[in-house]
């Protein structure tokens, strides 16, 4: 177990790691972040940090050294850096991120396990779209492999004359089958380093514009009759990868069942609710199970939850946020609130 005054190294400098650092914080720890950004919101709570480019790798050596156990809440950060590094430090492992960063091992490693992602294809040249087209047929998505995020990177087509050779050029895709999808749902779990995995209940996620917009329970009654299958899953996904720490897989609800979209190998936007609606939220249970402390109860509080985001610069308007005396807001310290940001998010229990 992580001694109190133990210091935990978070990789990323955001919302998630901000959040992560107060519940750190509660259970005694100091938190170290290492980020790139001038203006990270998550070491404006935390001890000490680290503003350095993720290949300085002196940097991140002393990083490490000041550290007692490293995890993440970006899942873009470079792999190859943290290979140089005392492995027994990372939590989780780098071959999660290694997994996640990567649309095609993503979906490819998940349907080994049994998983039902979207019909998928590597694209790298206008032929591989073509034959994708010919053999899956349209409508369909064509993604970046790496570095998408919040529906950026992705074009929606009915045929290969939505997207230009030069933007498939570009860099290495992946095709995927359109979804006819009743519902999207998340499925967020911890795992301990004793292999103890212990599940959030799935809210409903809608999105607008390909970034989340709420997060709701009671779920539709059709999550919850995938909710286990979607559970299994990710629970081997977990298992394969030796996971420490909070894991979300993002899952379609159709009618044939659930559909694997993606995971995330972090505390997860979707899961913000835990924070006034679990008896344990995922950051403190993130916390708990990199430290090798015992997990916390994940069960809800109430029966409706609602966690809405505040994007762009509405989020500023906190009279009107406040106006309902049971909203919990949540604002992330961004200075700038630009179109399209996650500014932060207000959460309503029962
Ligand atoms: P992603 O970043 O891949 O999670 O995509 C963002 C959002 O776009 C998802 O939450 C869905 O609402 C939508 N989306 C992504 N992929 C598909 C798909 N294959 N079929 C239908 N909708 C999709």
């Amino acid at each position: 177990m992580l001694a109190p005054g133990s210091t935990i190294g978070i990789l990323g400098g955001g919302q998630l790691g901000r959040m992560m650092a107060m519940s750190a914080a509660q259970l005694g720890y100091k938190v170290h972040v290492f980020a790139p950004d001038d203006h990270s919101v998550a070491a404006e709570v935390s001890a000490a940090h680290t503003r350095a480019d993720w290949s300085d790798s002196a940097a991140m050596a002393a990083f490490a050294d000041a550290c007692d156990v490293i995890t993440y809440e970006f899942e873009n950060v470079p792999v190859a850096p943290l290979l140089a590094l005392d492995q027994a430090k990372l939590a989780p492992g780098p071959l999660a991120l290694e997994v996640a960063q990567d649309r095609l091992s993503e979906k490819t490693f998940v349907s080994e396990l049994g998983g039902r992602p979207a019909p998928f294809a590597a694209v790298d040249s206008m032929a591989d779209l073509e034959a994708a087209i010919a053999q899956f047929g349209t409508p369909a998505i064509v993604k970046t492999r790496r570095d998408g995020y919040d529906g950026k990177g992705q074009w929606r087509i009915a045929s290969a004359a939505d997207i230009s050779a030069s933007e498939v050029a570009a860099t290495p895709m992946v095709f995927e089958g359109f979804v006819t999808f009743e519902a999207e749902f998340s499925v967020i779990l911890v795992r301990g380093r004793d292999g103890e995995v212990r599940f959030w209940d799935s809210t409903h996620n809608t999105h607008e514009h390909g970034i989340l917009a709420h997060s709701v329970l009671p779920a539709p009654a059709i999550v919850g009759e995938q909710v286990e299958a979607a559970r299994a899953l990710a629970q081997r996904i977990a298992e394969a990868l030796g996971y420490v720490g909070v894991m979300t897989c993002e899952f379609f609800a159709t009618a044939d069942g659930p559909v694997f979209n993606e995971m995330a190998p972090r505390v997860h936007n979707s899961g913000h609710w835990t924070i006034e609606g679990a008896v344990t939220s995922q950051f403190e249970n993130h916390v708990r199970a990199i430290a090798g402390l015992p997990l916390g109860d994940t069960s809800t509080m109430a029966a409706k939850i609602v966690m809405d985001n505040l994007i762009g610069p509405e989020a500023f308007d906190i009279a009107r946020h406040l106006s309902d005396p049971r909203a919990h807001l949540h604002l992330y310290g961004k200075r700038e609130a630009r179109e399209g940001r996650k500014m932060g998010h207000i959460t309503r229990v029962g």
